[in-house]
């Protein structure tokens, strides 16, 4: 028996990273699982590999959810589940962020959200209930210098993740959302942004850094940020919506004078 056997659901951003980790589980859990993504190749390579659908999907496009939704409906018959996983990261301080770039950012990260919610709520409503897990973060709860478009769309989908679990609890939807730390995956690889860096010294001052920041002295994993997923798309969470939770290592917990 697998947690979340004869369950239909949509994992955005799926192709890498914690989305691919998510698509990998739940599809271990029983899942018929829907991998989307713009990367289409990456995204149609582990569909095939574990057996799931794969569709493109730009979450910022509202036709495209549609496409999406209505794929999963053809293969599977039913909805129970989406993680809105899908993000970008972009690095300027907020007095010099381009309005294009804030937007762009807000347009994945909370409008993908939001658009995710409404395109799924009604067909899952339809299918008795289920779950949706949104991605928010650390900067959901808290500021960090040099991310504020990321950090302002992140607190965004916890306010949305509110919002939904309050309208949609009466059709049987629970809405949470995970808040991880660092984690990883490309969007945390500092070498992704200068080409000429060497890894292996990126990796050693990263891994001091970790040491000091991070309680448990380390980078998180995707594969523990998936398990939490799991966790609020099974029945293991029954009882439980409308919440936040975070995965950091401890991060968040406070500052260390010692
Ligand atoms: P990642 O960059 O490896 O994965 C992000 C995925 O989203 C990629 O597959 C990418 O193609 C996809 N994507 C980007 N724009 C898209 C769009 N418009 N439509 C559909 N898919 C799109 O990074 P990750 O760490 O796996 O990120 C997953 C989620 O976790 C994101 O929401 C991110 O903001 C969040 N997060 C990451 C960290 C971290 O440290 N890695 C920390 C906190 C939160």
């Amino acid at each position: 028996m697998g947690k979340l056997d004869d369950r239909v659901v949509i994992v955005t951003g799926a192709a890498r990273g914690q989305g691919e980790q998510e698509a990998r589980l739940f599809r271990a859990e029983g899942a018929e699982v829907v991998v989307a993504d713009v990367l289409d190749d990456q995204g149609e390579a582990l569909a095939k590999e574990i057996g799931a659908l794969y569709v493109h999907l730009d979450v910022g496009e509202e036709s495209q959810w549609r496409t999406a939704v209505a794929a999963a409906l053809g293969a599977y018959g039913r909805l129970d589940g989406l993680v809105n996983n899908a993000g970008i990261l972009r690095f300027h301080a907020l007095a010099d962020t381009p309005l294009d770039e804030f937007m762009q950012v807000v347009k994945v990260n909370q409008v993908g959200c939001f658009l995710g919610i409404k395109a799924v709520a009604g067909p899952i409503a339809e299918a008795g209930g289920g779950t949706i897990v949104n991605t928010a973060s650390y900067t959901g709860l808290t500021g960090m210098a040099a991310v504020g478009a990321y950090a302002a769309s992140k607190h965004a989908v916890l306010g949305l993740t509110r919002v939904a679990a309050l309208e949609l609890a009466g059709a049987g939807i629970r809405v949470n959302a995970v808040c991880p730390g660092v984690i990883d995956t490309a969007m945390a690889d500092p070498t992704a942004l200068d080409p000429d860096a060497d890894p292996e010294a990126v990796r050693r001052s990263l891994d001091g850094l970790y040491r000091r920041l991070v309680p448990l002295g380390r980078i998180g994993r995707p594969e523990e940020v998936a398990r939490l997923a799991l966790f609020l798309t099974s029945a293991d969470s029954s009882y439980i919506t409308g919440q936040p939770f975070v995965i950091d290592g401890g991060w968040l917990a406070g500052v260390s004078v010692v």
